[in-house]
This record gives structure tokens, C-alpha cells and sequence, in this order.
């Protein structure tokens, strides 16, 4: 890259360095900051950090973001700070206040205070982070601001063959989080020895609305698009409430991980507020991988959760994994017939198969020989160090199954194919799947009992039910009865009880409705419900 930064700028940088020369210029600002969230846009970050250092020598420059955070934590290349004077990593509020505070204080340069910030002293490239300042809280870290983005010139671009692909780039969200970090932190082939999983710090549920609300204002936009690693199930709950309550008309969809207190009522609830679709890792679709993936989930857990986002009218899209060290070619053909019947059950609508990476800050980049892999090399290079060769011992070419993963997934998405043998998908021999024809199904059918902790909340989201009440008689008995019909957007119903009965259900409704502060638990709920019954 850096000899291609020597070249002729391209037909491309032209129009991005002509965008940058007209903002530089109006602004005029003593400190450019570059975001490098991918090695995607590294090329376009360091051209311009080239063209401000060419031009306005006196412009200090840092880079921070998710490709430095991964990727440049063993920096010596010193020839980066021919392009940046920083290069900051993990969250960058505070490491950013310091470098505003000493080039705006002019503080002198041995009085100078940094936080995890790589910079060039004496040619060479040191690593500096000796202010005691603690990290912003997420509490503090305020509302993103788009101003000066020309939010509708952006391209739309439509990917029609995954449904979630399309959602991604079709369109423009406005991005929250409703937690710092992963509140799991677990899995063997995530980062999760990096802070930006490692520190799980939750915002609260109000305050995300209020974010929700202050983005909504100044973009005039009511789409959200949560980036959470994954989030947790019982923040989404209460900022859906929280939407609820203040009667707000918003689309939002996250990552999440398929545990199973995503029951049917939290994804209804979840649904009434505007969630409308979920990505999640079903990984290696194998319970042995996900075992030692500490996933905390199994296929069958996956499916139910699945199934109860479909039912609430949630897409859900499911993060494929193939490849993980010690897996056998078995497993990879097990784990396509469990995405398969998956798919044809109807509780998956989008995937994708992404091939195992060995990462540097992942349990099994760090362990790997506890993994069963053997890295290539233990060198460390100059600049990007993240993914790692490595040699599994199972010594299978998991790479050919790439295609065939990938076409049958492509036409499972468009609900056809599902009786095609798996062996019809690849090339080459493949044995026969040992998963049963109906595991899928029969994990959805073996449902659990209802089991309701005394703790739960319980709250109504519907409208008031129109009640009748009318004596109804057999062989001269007569009895005092209650028909009340619910409505809903889609549909009516009725029930019928008791007179006692229904007075009780139309008086509860109320009290645990969802525009009332007070919050009733399950034991709560049980325990007006015996007064009444005990005078029956
Ligand atoms: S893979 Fe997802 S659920 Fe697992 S630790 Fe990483 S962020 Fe958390």
C-alpha cells in the first residue's frame, strides 16, 4: 500500500481529494480526525492523510476506529506517521480530548498526556497512556451527530439475493447502541479479550430513547439501526416499553444472540415497538462446535427463538460459520442439514456462510494449541496483525465447501431446493448426514411448559377490551357470564368467562397496561387474581 501510495492519484482519490480540499478550506481545523472502521477504507484514509500533510503541514492527523482498534495494536511501521502524527485505539473520546486538549493548550511536549495513543518520538514509534483520566461513560458519550452529511445523496444500493444484506445497504439508519461491549463475552473465535467487547457497560433504556428521539429530530429519519455486538435481551425489552410508552413511530433492527428469553411474548412485545428484524450467530450449526465455540446456545434453542421472532413478524438472520478448528467434514454436511431444515421449517429468512478466521484477540488466536491449530508463524509484523495463518490439524481443505455452503444457502433463501440431497451441491463425494429428517421439527414441537417465574412482568399492550355481560341458563341452573372481545390491527377475538372472571380480567388489563408507570410482576398478578377467585 505504501508504494501505491506513491503512484498518481486514481480517478477516485481525485473526487475524494477534491471533496476533502473544499471542507479543509472551509473549516480550517487544527486537528483532522480519520475513522478506519474496515481495511476497506484504509487506502482512502491514508490519501488523504497525504494530501492534508502535503498541503497543511501544520493540520495534525489521527486515525482511530475498528481497523486500528484489530489490526494496528503492535504497530512499528514507522513509516505510517509519514501520513498520521496519531494513531489511536479502543473507545476514542478521551483519547481524543487529550490530543484536542494539547494542541489546543499548546501544553509542552514533556507535559503532554495521552491515552493508548502510537505516535513517533526520536524516529521511533512509541506507544503512549500515562493520563490517569478514566473513559468516558457510555452514559456521557452523548447522541451521534450527523451534521454537514448530505444524508440524501446517499446511493441505495440493492442486494436482492440476502434479505438482510439489502437492509444493510438499501437506505440509510441512523446508528445507536444500547451497550458498549458484549454482555456474553464468551465465544472462542471473537475479540474478546479487546475492549470493545471486553467492557460491557449498558446505556439506559430511557436514554436511548431520548437518543432515539434527538436523532429522529435533527435527521427527520425514524429508522435505527442498533450496531450492538449483541444485545441484551432485557435492555431491548425495556427500551421497547420505553418506545412504547412515548407513542413513537420507529423501525429499528440489531444483533443479537439466540438465548432463549426471547420468548414469543418478548418478540410480540419487541415487534409492537418497531423492531423488525434480528441478526444473531448460529455459528457452526453443531452442538459439539458450539460447545467449545461457548456460544451458551444449541441448535434446538436456536430454532425455538427463531421460530418465536418469525411468528412475531421479525426476519431473522442467522450468521453462518464453517471451518472451525477440529471440525470434521461430518459436521460441515450435519450443520448444512440443520440450516436446511431450518429454512424449510420457515424460521430462518437470511444467512450467510462466512469460512473460520483466526484472529490475534480471540481465545483460539491467543490458545490456539488448546484449539487443536498450529499457527504458521509466531512473528509479528510491522503493521496489520490481526488474522493468523494457521495449520489445522484435522487437515481438511474446508475452503471447497465454500460453493456448494453458499449455493444452497442462496436458493434455501428463495424457499426452493429443499429436497435436493446435500451430495447434489457439491463436486466432490460427501458422506450422509446423521441428523434425523425432523430433527427441526420436532424441536419446535417439543414446546416447554408454561413456567412463568413469580418475577416476570406482566404487561398488556392491547387496547381495552369491549366487555358484555349476560346470564346464560341450562336445565335451570343459570349462571352470570362475561364476553369480552379484543381488537387488534389485524384481527378480533372473543373470550368468554365468568362474570367475576371477566370484571377481574378488564380491571387487571388496565392496571397492567403499558402507559402505566407501575410495573405489576407475575406473583403480583397471581395473587389479584385469588382474592377475586376465592369468592367465586
Ligand atoms: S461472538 Fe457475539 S455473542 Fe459471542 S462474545 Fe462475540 S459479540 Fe458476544
Amino acid at each position: 500500500m505504501y508504494h501505491a501510495l506513491q503512484n498518481e492519484p486514481t480517478y477516485i482519490d481525485n473526487i475524494l481529494i477534491s471533496v476533502l480540499k473544499d471542507k479543509i478550506e472551509a473549516i480550517q481545523p487544527k486537528l483532522f480526525l480519520i475513522s478506519v472502521p474496515f481495511p476497506g477504507n484504509l487506502y482512502s484514509a491514508f490519501r488523504c492523510a497525504q494530501w492534508v500533510k502535503t498541503n497543511h503541514p501544520e493540520i495534525k492527523i489521527s486515525m482511530g476506529g475498528g481497523f486500528p482498534n484489530t489490526e494496528l495494536r503492535s504497530l512499528s511501521d514507522k513509516r505510517v506517521f509519514q501520513f498520521f502524527d496519531f494513531i489511536t485505539l479502543d473507545d476514542g473520546e478521551l483519547p481524543i480530548d487529550l490530543l484536542i486538549q494539547n494542541i489546543r493548550e499548546k501544553v509542552p511536549k514533556e507535559m503532554q498526556m495521552y491515552k493508548r495513543t502510537f505516535l513517533l518520538e526520536n524516529g521511533e514509534v512509541i506507544y503512549k497512556n500515562d493520563s490517569f483520566r478514566k473513559d468516558y461513560k457510555q452514559a456521557d458519550v452523548g447522541t451521534p451527530d450527523y451534521t454537514g452529511l448530505l444524508l440524501d445523496k446517499y446511493i441505495s444500493v440493492i442486494e436482492i439475493v440476502n434479505p438482510m444484506h439489502r437492509m444493510w445497504s438499501d437506505g440509510r439508519w441512523n446508528k445507536l447502541t444500547m451497550a458498549h461491549g458484549c454482555y456474553w463475552g464468551k465465544c472462542t473465535f471473537c475479540d474478546i479479550s479487546l475492549d470493545y467487547i471486553k467492557v460491557y457497560e449498558p446505556v439506559q433504556a430511557r436514554q436511548i430513547v431520548d437518543r432515539i428521539e434527538d436523532l429522529y429530530a435533527k435527521t427527520g429519519q425514524n429508522g435505527f439501526h442498533f450496531v450492538d455486538e449483541a444485545a441484551p435481551p432485557a435492555l431491548m425489552r425495556e427500551v421497547a416499553l420505553e418506545i412504547i410508552r412515548r407513542k413513537l413511530a420507529v423501525t429499528w433492527w440489531t444483533n443479537i444472540r439466540f438465548e432463549k428469553s426471547f420468548t414469543a411474548d418478548l418478540c410480540l412485545l419487541l415487534k409492537a415497538s418497531g423492531c423488525i428484524a434480528v441478526s444473531g450467530g448460529l455459528e457452526v450449526a453443531s452442538d459439539r462446535l458450539l460447545k467449545l465455540i461457548d456460544k451458551g446456545v444449541t441448535v434446538e434453542q436456536v430454532a425455538k427463538v427463531t421460530r418465536n421472532f418469525t411468528e412475531a413478524g421479525i426476519m431473522v438472520h442467522a450468521y453462518l460459520m464453517y471451518g472451525y478448528p477440529t471440525q470434521t467434514v461430518q459436521e460441515t454436511v450435519d450443520s448444512l442439514e440443520m440450516v436446511r431444515q431450518l429454512f424449510e421449517a420457515g424460521v430462518l429468512q437470511s444467512g450467510f456462510w462466512h469460512q473460520f478466521a483466526m484472529t490475534a484477540h480471540s481465545p483460539v488466536g491467543m490458545y490456539s494449541e488448546r484449539f487443536g491449530v498450529v499457527k504458521e508463524t509466531e512473528t509479528i509484523g510491522t503493521f496489520a496483525n490481526n488474522d493468523i495463518n494457521y495449520i489445522d490439524k484435522t487437515g481438511i481443505d474446508h475452503n471447497k465447501f465454500s460453493f456448494g455452503l453458499k449455493k444452497s444457502l442462496f436458493n434455501f433463501m428463495h424457499g426452493i431446493c429443499f429436497d435436493y440431497e446435500l451430495q447434489d451441491w457439491f463436486d466432490f463425494k460427501i458422506p450422509r448426514t446423521k441428523i434425523s429428517a425432523n430433527f427441526i421439527e420436532h424441536a419446535l414441537k417439543d414446546d416447554d411448559h408454561f413456567n412463568t417465574k413469580p418475577t416476570a412482568k406482566v404487561v398488556w399492550i392491547g387496547g381495552k377490551p369491549s366487555a358484555e355481560f349476560f346470564t346464560k341458563s341450562k336445565k335451570g341452573n343459570t349462571w352470570e357470564m362475561a364476553s369480552l372481545t379484543f381488537h387488534d390491527k389485524r384481527e378480533s377475538f372473543t373470550v368468554q368467562t365468568n362474570k367475576i372472571e371477566g370484571e377481574w380480567l378488564v380491571s387487571i388489563l388496565e392496571k397492567i397496561h403499558i402507559s402505566n408507570e407501575k410495573v405489576f410482576s407475575f406473583a403480583e398478578v397471581k395473587a389479584d387474581f385469588e382474592t377475586v377467585i376465592k369468592w367465586l
